[in-house]
């Protein structure tokens, strides 16, 4: 990633964002157990139907999907993320699946820096 696909990048998730209506993004358990399609226990541990714990089901997948966040195609790990807005946490919640990349970049504001390295040289 150079720097104008880095520029590029957080313009699309700035995008994504405002298009949304959300302020941040979490990485989280998929809405339903995927193995029966029951609901979670009150505190998102257990599948109520068949017992599969939400955990399990958290860990990245590799996909084709195109992120729902930055819209790129390229196959990588995927993860469940729930979108919302900081100001008014209650009344927006929405599911999504992101990469990798935007599953970091929205933890902690930047993209990794193995990913961000060839930005830093072309700086
Ligand atoms: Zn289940
Ligand atoms: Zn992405």
């Amino acid at each position: 990633m150079n720097h104008a696909d880095y520029l590029k990048y957080q313009a699309d998730v700035a995008d994504f964002y405002r298009r949304e209506g959300i302020t941040h993004l979490t990485a989280c358990a998929p809405p339903v157990c995927e193995a029966c399609g029951g609901e979670w226990d009150r505190d998102v541990e257990f599948c109520m139907r068949c017992g599969e714990s939400s955990e399990s089901q958290r860990a990245p997948w590799f996909s084709k999907t195109c992120c729902d966040c930055c819209g790129t195609s390229i196959d990588g790990d995927r993860e469940h993320a729930v979108g919302f807005d900081v100001k008014n946490p209650v009344s927006l919640i929405k599911m999504y699946t992101i990469c990798s990349d935007c599953a970091y970049y929205t933890e902690n504001g930047r993209l990794d820096d193995l990913t961000v390295q060839g930005v830093e040289v072309t700086l």
